[in-house]
């Protein structure tokens, strides 16, 4: 069996199954937030009852992170309909904007500015970084999220991947989800990243292979020496966008890096600690099967208007912007920010930048890493860069208007994050590239797409 084969098989009480087969399985993590929560919240009490409990508080993790850092009444009121359910139902993982005093409700005051946090103690910022950070990943596991990027969990050997919020009421009843399950193309990624080539770049460079649905409901399996020389952030960068080629989910192999990871984490955290991995059958049947060279990748885009629309960002030298972004589960973590402000440092920016972290560890990441002696955000800072100090999803899925880095107008923006159909990031109009922090640094500095090998110090 495959690796996703594997989890699930698992997961069902099963010895064996096979792609196609359809599958009750156990759920490990339901992940919620503020745009899918309050949704499924009213699947699980239309269908359960008023009064229905939780098939496992403990195994409900929910993070407000999308439409936050906005005056929309709409959106704070989503936050509350959270914290009132986490209170009901006694949930110990819900992460709320803000430590609320009985009856407070969620206000954003735009008056502070951009620069003032307005988040609480237990605020986790972005659902897929926060799942990790706060160890509720774990290998061998099912992690089903009201989220398309839920595969980003895939990272750590998960079988993950987003539903919408009718299944999500009924797994938050049940705990139980009806599967087919995937085929599995496997990448074995061989060799080294080069300097100024990134994980990006070899998910934009794997999608550009397949085009935006050729993957649709199969798993992507990543291995080779390349898969293992890579961090956990970057194998959630991969893990994360298999979904923009139509993937079911991303899986990865267990090794050293995963379980230091994850054991870290679920003791910082004091959440549950023991799992078990899976581990590469020799007689695994895939339904194909590619190798990548890394060493040969180059920094690659996206651009508009879908994230298989690849090119090298060396060919699009003469491609004007209006804006860059940095940010998102996919491009806003400490590792992404460490990229751009290699290439921002001592430099200014072109164009309007705007860098979101994608949450509170990562801002304080950025405010205590240095490099050449100034840390990260002060890097930026003085490349021009607007910050935001309220780390969320932003701009990534346009939201509210006043939301920071929102394309509010046509336009053509560089981005870190993971996704560019029209509309994505505000106004329709606008044009969206994708690429990695290094590429998205460099541009801003250009003013035009640019290659960031030509920028590094
Ligand atoms: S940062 Fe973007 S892709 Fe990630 S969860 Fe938020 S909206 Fe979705």
């Amino acid at each position: 069996m495959t690796l996703t084969e594997k989890v699930l098989a698992r997961s069902a009480g099963r010895t064996l199954l096979q792609a196609g087969d359809n599958v009750w399985t156990s759920v490990d993590i339901l992940l919620t937030h503020d745009v899918c929560g309050p949704g499924t919240i009213g699947v699980f009490k239309r269908e359960f009852g008023e009064n229905a409990r939780v098939w496992d508080r403990k195994k409900i993790v929910i993070t407000p992170d999308h439409y936050i850092f906005t005056c929309d009444s709409k959106c704070n009121r989503n936050v509350d309909i959270l914290r009132d359910f986490a209170k009901e139902q006694d949930l110990p993982y819900f992460y709320d904007v803000i430590d609320a005093k009985p009856g407070e409700r969620w206000v954003f005051d735009p008056a502070k500015g951009n620069k003032i946090s307005q988040y609480g103690s237990r605020y986790a910022g972005v659902c897929h970084s926060a799942v990790a950070e706060k160890g509720h990943t774990r290998p061998g596991e099912v992690m089903i999220g009201t989220d398309s990027h839920t595969c980003s969990a895939g990272a750590f050997n998960m079988f993950s991947t987003g539903v919408g919020n009718t299944d999500a009421g009924f797994v938050m009843g049940t705990g139980k989800i009806l599967l087919k399950v995937p085929q599995t193309i496997y990448w074995n990624l061989e060799g080294m990243l080069r300097p100024g080539v990134m994980a990006k770049d070899i998910i934009l460079h794997i999608i550009g292979e397949l085009s935006v649905d050729g993957a649709t409901y199969m798993a992507l399996q990543f291995g080779g020496d390349g898969a293992s020389a890579l961090t956990m952030e970057d194998r959630m960068t991969i893990a994360n966008m298999a979904i923009e080629a139509g993937g079911k989910n991303g899986i990865f192999e267990f090794d050293d890096t995963t379980r230091r990871f994850v054991d870290e984490r679920c003791k910082l955290n004091g959440t549950k600690s023991d799992y078990t991995p899976v581990e590469r059958d020799k007689d695994e049947k895939f339904f194909s099967s590619y190798s990548v060279d890394v060493n040969k990748l180059e920094p690659t885009v996206a651009c508009h208007p879908n994230p298989g629309m690849r090119k090298l960002a060396r060919e699009l030298r003469t491609e004007k912007l209006d804006r860059a972004y940095l940010g998102s589960c996919t491009g806003g973590k400490t590792s992404d920010f460490y990229a751009a402000a290699e290439i921002l440092r001592g430099r200014e920016v072109k164009i309007p930048t705007f860098a979101v972290p994608a949450t509170p560890e990562v801002e304080g990441d950025m405010k205590t890493l240095t490099i050449g002696g100034k840390t990260l955000w002060q890097i930026f800072e003085d490349a021009g860069v607007l910050m935001s100090a309220n780390p969320g999803c932003a701009a990534c899925l346009g939201g509210p208007i006043d939301t920071f880095g929102r394309m509010n107008q046509a336009g053509t923006c560089i981005s870190t994050t993971n996704r560019n159909f029209p509309g994505r990031m505000g106004a329709k109009e606008a044009r969206i590239f994708l690429a990695s922090p290094a590429t998205v640094a460099a541009s801003a500095v250009a003013g035009s797409v640019a290659d960031p090998r030509d920028y590094l110090q």
